[in-house]
């Protein structure tokens, strides 16, 4: 036998002194990013020699670290999406921590596949779950698991549902042995990710009907029996009512309670989306906005939102782990459990589809230990309170409109032309956003409601404050009343 020639090779450095220097070097550009994050535009345009960079070849040869990272500096921070930034607003968001940003550079270095295993990180997981079934007010013997995020959160949630009201054994026999065929119910604001799972879990999207809204964007309640009553008549097989707490457009929050009563009347699966509003649960002001969450058999919710967790982080929570460990749990004969040992312990994996899984509990662990549940309880409550603050002056703003009642932290509202058609309007409006997001003044975002066009303001954001709001409704009504003159 002869000894190879060269040492093996590693990914470490040949030099730690130096990776360490390096280092100490990104924290402090870290923090120093952080920390003057005011001072900059909220979101800019990516000049084209930029972009081109992201054009170039897999390299096939080395570069130093302080080069690459340099490269990254110059030509990736200044072009993020914003959402750390007090002045966004934009579809829903998160504005993530520093805490968290360092938690996921341990996690990576911890390095544990959360898969499963006998390690901390998959204790320090399951511990995270508790904490938030806890949150949630949902019984110590629920289930949960974390996901990348609320989509994920919702498709697991829903896969449990369809399982379990099926009348066959789905995971065996395929939807095609379906004795009827299954209907969920939502609201017609219900997010855009419970027909993409309709569609995943072979129901088809027309398995899922949309029942209407009033002009508070709830779910009415009346229409919801209507439907049931309607399709048992024509054969189908009611299954499973999706209530959003907190929805997109408008932040309605669905009546939980007279919902859970239809459902168990009706025998149907009660799931709950929400990914925006589940933690307005550990907001002592508003938390009886979201009474009756607890009642739900599934929800789904969103760390990354109003937790601030860095992307991603979502959690599905079942009251019934047994029904959810029978839909997900397979061992192939590499994955076998043993009392003892590194396999010792239940899989995470047998509560999802993924078996590999990031170490995304120690971002959420780390920032609960540091700040406590009352704090992210006081910051959701100050976010509403700051829409409700921007709700009042859009009203007494002449020229601006609210177009939606504002029950949490989202506001609709538009600049407004008495007597100018609609198609107008939404001209207008669109140009009034994209000069706030071209100038890096503001991120709102917009959205259409019952047919009328407006600009749509998400406050999940731990530093914005009034001031900030100030700012954008002065920039709107300069913009506008610019734009109306130029007619
Ligand atoms: C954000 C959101 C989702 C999707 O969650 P992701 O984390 O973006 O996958 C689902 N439902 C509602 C109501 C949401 O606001």
């Amino acid at each position: 036998m002869s000894m190879p020639k060269d040492p093996e090779v590693t990914l470490d450095p040949a030099d730690w002194t130096a990776v360490r220097a390096l280092s100490h070097r990104v924290v402090d550009d870290a923090v120093h990013h952080l920390s003057t994050v005011r001072s900059r535009p909220v979101w800019q345009e990516m000049p084209d020699n930029v972009r081109a960079r992201y054009l170039t070849e897999v390299p096939q040869t080395s570069t130093p670290l302080a080069a690459v990272y340099e490269d990254m500096i110059e030509n990736l921070l200044p072009y993020a999406m914003g959402n750390i930034h007090p002045r966004f607003w934009g579809w829903y968001m998160g504005s993530s921590n520093y805490t968290g940003a360092l938690a996921d550079f341990i996690a990576a270095v911890d390095g544990s596949n959360v898969g499963g295993g006998n390690t901390a990180a998959v204790h320090l997981d399951r511990q995270v779950v508790s904490w938030l079934k806890a949150m949630m007010q949902f019984p110590a013997d629920a289930s949960g698991t974390l996901t990348s995020g609320g989509s994920m959160a919702n498709m697991v949630g829903l896969t449990v549902a369809r399982n379990a009201m099926a009348g066959v054994d789905v995971r065996t026999q395929g939807v095609t042995s379906l004795p009827r065929s299954l209907r969920f119910y939502a609201s017609d604001q219900a997010h855009s990710c419970h027909q993409k799972a309709m569609e995943m879990l072979g129901l088809g999207s027309r398995a899922l009907r949309l029942v209407p809204t009033g002009p508070d964007f709830q779910l009415s309640v009346v229409a919801l029996e209507q439907a049931i009553a309607q399709d048992r008549a024509a054969g189908l097989r009611p299954a499973c009512v999706i209530a959003t707490a907190g929805t997109t457009n408008t932040g309605a929050i669905d009546d939980m309670r007279s919902i859970a009563q239809v459902c168990r009347r009706e025998d149907l699966w009660f799931h709950v989306d929400g990914c925006i509003g589940a933690l307005i649960k550990i907001a002592p002001a508003n938390c009886g906005l979201v009474e009756g969450i607890e009642l739900a058999d599934s929800i789904a919710l969103d760390p990354h939102k109003w937790l601030h967790t860095p992307f991603e982080a979502g959690c599905a929570l079942l009251r019934d782990s047994a029904r959810h460990r029978a839909t997900f749990s397979l061992h192939g004969e590499y994955l076998e459990e043993k009392a003892r040992g590194i396999a010792a312990g239940e899989f995470l994996s047998d509560y999802g589809f993924e078996l590999s899984r990031s170490f995304k509990a120690l971002k959420i662990w780390m920032s609960l230990k540091e700040h406590g549940v009352a704090k992210f309880g006081q910051l959701i409550d100050q976010n509403i309170a700051q829409a409700a603050y921007l709700a009042t002056v859009i009203k007494a703003e002449p020229k601006l409109k609210l177009m939606a009642p504002s029950p949490i932290n989202i506001v609709c509202f538009r600049y407004q032309i008495e007597g100018a058609p609609e198609s107008d309007l939404k001209e207008i409006n669109t140009e009034i956003m994209l000069r706030l997001q071209e100038a890096g003044t503001a991120v709102p975002t917009d959205t259409t409601v019952h047919g009328q066009h407006c600009i749509r303001v998400a406050i999940n954001n731990h530093r914005t404050r009034r001031e900030d709001l100030d700012l954008l409704i002065r920039e709107v009504v300069r913009l506008g009343t610019e734009l109306e003159n130029s007619r």
